[in-house]
């Protein structure tokens, strides 16, 4: 159901989402937003077809509307499901959630671009693929580092790595604002939000 295509990597960190699509920003039952990163967005045919079986309420709509021989309805830009959806505590464990979890930069030098993934104690030394033993790594830090421990090569992460919860995640997400913002949206999103250049 997702309107935005999302680029990681090569430094592109902006979810691109379309305008013309007409996207409807889909809120919980709370009133927040279902994800930040990538924002949660639905086409407006799945928005239209939601509303048609009572799911989502209509907050905001766009001017523009669409036509049949029996009805005219202005697209929804924002919508609210009608019933909560419980946030799972703790997120899987993906590359993608790893990558958010550092915010995106290496996190020896802070470095954005060419990411990858280093871990902590190598897994030539028995380490595991896990929360709280992988960080991202820029392709540079990780190759000096090698198979040696942090003590070994003297290379501490910034933020030991941990198993991250969903609200952090979620947190993390919204340094990362898509590159299209409709007006009817800001209502709901990033207004307790520093937002880092
Ligand atoms: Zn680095």
């Amino acid at each position: 159901m997702a309107a935005a295509s999302m680029e990681v990597g090569e430094g592109r960190l902006n979810v691109h989402v379309s305008p013309s699509g007409f996207p409807a920003l889909v809120l919980n039952a709370d009133f927040r937003p279902l994800s930040y990163y990538p924002l949660s967005l639905w086409s407006w045919q799945d928005t239209i077809k939601a509303v048609f079986l009572e799911r989502v309420n209509i907050v905001a709509n766009y001017d523009r509307a669409v036509h049949s021989p029996s009805f005219e309805m202005k697209l929804p830009s924002v919508v609210s499901l009608k019933t909560f959806v419980k946030p799972s505590t703790y997120p899987a464990f993906t590359r993608f959630n790893v990558f958010l979890r550092d915010r995106f930069a290496c996190q020896y030098c802070g470095d954005r671009e060419d990411l990858t993934f280093d871990h902590l104690l190598p897994r030539s030394r028995g380490g595991h693929t896990t929360w709280d033993n992988v960080v991202a790594a820029c392709s540079p830090c990780n190759l000096r580092k090698g198979n040696m421990t942090p003590a070994e090569s003297k290379m501490w992460p910034a933020q030991m790595p941990f198993q991250p919860t969903v609200h952090q995640l979620h947190r993390n997400g919204r340094l990362f604002p898509p590159n299209y913002l409709h007006e009817s949206w800001l209502d709901y999103l990033y207004w307790d939000t520093e937002l880092e250049p």
